[in-house]
């Protein structure tokens, strides 16, 4: 799936992604960086009109469903309400606190953390997770070991498809998860979500329009 940008929303080729409005948006944003989040919600819920409403008093930028859908809630230029108490330390040494302020937020349905009861995992809601869909692991801030829903290959690859849309339309700096930007009280995405794979994956894109870039330059520079 190929996405862009314009006007600060999404596209799928010539067509919007579905937008659903929220209220709860700041100022203006110029974005540093992605935040990756689980909305700890399992597919009954549609966290894209939750965040429609005022009473919510969160949202996020993107909202990808299991089956790799994509609903954007606030415009890239404004900011949204999803990273809440929350520090960072740019590749520069800058501070940055409250990182609403400065970065895009990316919401994954996904239950997040599972508990083990008797042969099965279930959610915080008491919802049975198949075992097959869950990924026993420590989180890497040390939580105790537990089960969490795995991400869909669907949900990677749109997250993946938007963060490089998002990467070439912004300066980007860097992608983190909530909980490198508040560890101890934010455990999402968790350790079902590969951030190194993901990271990489953005990268190689970045990297390989680059290499693209110079060598039509080259091209450029020495046809005659
Ligand atoms: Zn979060």
């Amino acid at each position: 799936m190929a996405l862009s940008i314009k006007n600060h929303n999404l596209y799928s080729g010539a067509s919007k992604v579905p937008f659903i409005k929220s209220p709860n948006v700041g100022g203006m944003l110029s974005p540093k960086f992605l935040i990756i989040h689980y909305t700890a919600s399992g597919p009954d819920a549609d966290i894209a009109r939750f965040f429609a409403q005022e009473s919510a008093d969160v949202s996020a930028h993107l909202v990808v469903r299991r089956d790799g859908s994509i609903k954007q809630c606030v415009p890239f230029n404004r900011v949204a309400w999803h990273a809440g108490k929350s520090q960072w330390t740019g590749k520069d040494g800058a501070h940055y606190a409250g990182l609403n302020n400065s970065s895009i937020g990316i919401e994954i349905e996904n239950w997040g953390p599972l508990k083990k009861v008797g042969t099965r995992w279930v959610s915080w809601r008491g919802v049975n997770v198949l075992r097959s869909k869950v990924v026993e692991a420590r989180h890497k801030f040390g939580t105790p070991d537990c089960g969490w829903e795995a991400f869909t290959k669907a949900q990677f690859e749109a997250t993946l498809a938007a963060a490089r849309a998002l990467c070439s339309a912004y300066k980007i700096e860097d992608i983190m998860g909530h909980d490198d930007i508040a560890p101890g009280r934010k455990s999402d995405p968790g350790p079902a979500w590969d951030m190194a794979a993901f990271k990489a994956n953005v990268n190689i894109e970045a990297e390989k329009q680059t290499i693209v870039s110079k060598s039509a330059m080259r091209g450029s520079t020495s046809s005659p």
